[in-house]
């Protein structure tokens, strides 16, 4: 009997090899990882503390062309069988802030090597250092081709991950696989990724975090908006709550129709009364210069940028000498500061891959393709990709389920 060959040695690979070799025993399991070890990508995932899932996974918290996609795996591989699939495993987990769960160790090492360990133990043959350049349908099964030889399978899975973050192995290879032999490809955009901002006006900000309300407007119509931590970068915003909504920004990019714009509220917990009656207050003290005016509100730096911004500059005037309609603008400035965005920063600096192969090709029950018999599919590769928070992650284990029930059945 043809083993059934992985193409990948991701999450969703990894998985699924386990999976499998659980089901009908590692010799009949194949594991290929074009790279040196396995696992590269997700030793770097949560900042490399690897948060593995979310509580609430479920199809709101995907996107791709057809979102209720997932809705199959996820109901089948629930947040809920992933804890029990990792403490079956050895690795103790733990939800945090916003249904984040994460190794108690907080190490993504820790579950690579947990993974690696059980594919071994049950006897998977993992090749490392082994590309798969094609797939050659064959009646019965599928020839998986190398560098070097042809492997014949009795089923393949490709679980080649998407192209964000090419050093940590992001590529192209599982859509080539697969638009090969037929499918289609929706665009491939990033997500989770940093967006690029006006550069001028952010230049003295460089490197502040802070938090803020973010909202990305098209043609001053909101599309997205997010909370949280934010890190001022050179070329933009990055941070997580940046991070969050950065495929908006992306998606934008590649359309370019209209303009986009990012807006930050500084003081999310102030409204805009409230600041400008703190501005008021604070510039009727008594010989106090612009360049402190806003210290104890929000960072200096930040501070002394949206007051020149404001038109307020020099910085060395006083603060009594400042109009109404200034401290207006500068309390607008703080609830509303508006960047010009030019997109994000990129596909090698994104998490993860919007679009992918088309899922209306694909069976949501088995992840096999509909057009290619024995050929099926898991993680990134697909056009399905998540929010911040685990939902990525939670995906490769649940597709990578569904796809291992699938090429195992009638094989137990
Ligand atoms: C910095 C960073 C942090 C992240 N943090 C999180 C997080 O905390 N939580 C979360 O849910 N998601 C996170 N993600 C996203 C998550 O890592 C991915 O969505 C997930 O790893 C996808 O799993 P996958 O198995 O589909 O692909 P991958 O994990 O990318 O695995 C694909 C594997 O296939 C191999 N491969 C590719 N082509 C071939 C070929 N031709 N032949 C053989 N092998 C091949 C690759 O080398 C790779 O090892 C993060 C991503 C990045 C980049």
């Amino acid at each position: 009997m043809n083993p059934i060959v992985i193409v990948g040695g991701g999450a969703a690979g990894l998985a699924a090899a386990v999976f499998c070799a659980r089901r009908v025993g590692g010799e009949r399991v194949l594991l290929l990882e074009k790279q040196p070890r396995v696992g590269k990508k997700l030793l770097a995932t949560g900042n490399g503390t690897c948060n593995l899932s979310n509580t609430a996974a479920a199809v709101p918290c995907y996107h791709g062309n057809n979102p209720a996609f997932v809705s199959s795996a996820l109901s089948r591989f629930t947040p809920t069988d992933t804890v029990s699939f990792f403490e079956s495993l050895g690795v103790k987990t733990e939800v945090r802030e916003n249904g984040r769960i994460y190794p108690l160790c907080a190490q993504a090492a820790a579950v690579l090597d947990c993974l690696r360990e059980e594919a071994d133990a049950l006897g998977v043959e993992t090749r490392t250092d082994t590309a798969v350049k094609a797939l050659r349908p064959i009646k019965g099964g599928v020839n998986v081709l190398t560098e070097t030889e042809t492997l014949c399978a009795s089923a393949v899975l490709v679980a080649a991950g998407g192209m964000a973050s090419a050093s940590l192995g992001g590529s192209t290879d599982g859509y080539d696989l697969l638009t090969a032999i037929g499918h289609r490809k929706t665009p491939l955009f990033p997500a989770i990724v940093q967006i690029r901002t006006e550069k001028e006006a952010i230049k003295a900000v460089k490197g502040i975090r802070t938090d803020a309300v973010l909202t990305l407007k098209r043609n001053g119509r909101t599309e997205a908006v997010s909370e949280g931590e934010i890190l001022f970068a050179d070329y933009g915003v990055s941070g997580p709550a940046a991070m969050q909504i950065g495929r908006t920004a992306a998606d934008w990019e590649r359309r370019r129709q209209g303009e986009m714009t990012l807006s930050l509220d500084l003081l999310p917990t102030l409204s805009y009364a409230e600041v400008l009656e703190d501005l008021k207050r604070r510039a009727a003290r008594p010989k106090r210069t612009r360049e402190t005016m806003l210290t104890g509100l929000v960072q200096k730096r930040l501070g002394q940028t949206l007051i020149k911004a404001a038109g307020l500059a020099p910085l060395s005037d006083s603060t009594q000498t400042i109009s109404e309609n200034e401290l207006k603008r500068l309390a607008s400035l703080l609830k509303q500061w508006t960047l010009s965005v030019s997109g994000s920063a990129g596909m090698n600096a994104a998490q993860v891959t919007a679009g992918g192969i088309d899922t209306a090709d694909v069976d949501p029950e088995t992840m096999q393709s509909l057009l290619v018999p024995h050929v099926y599919m898991a993680g990134e590769v697909l056009d399905i990709d998540g929010e911040c928070g685990g939902f990525n992650l939670q995906w490769a284990w649940s597709s990578a389920y569904a796809a291992a029930q699938a090429m195992t059945e009638g094989l137990v």
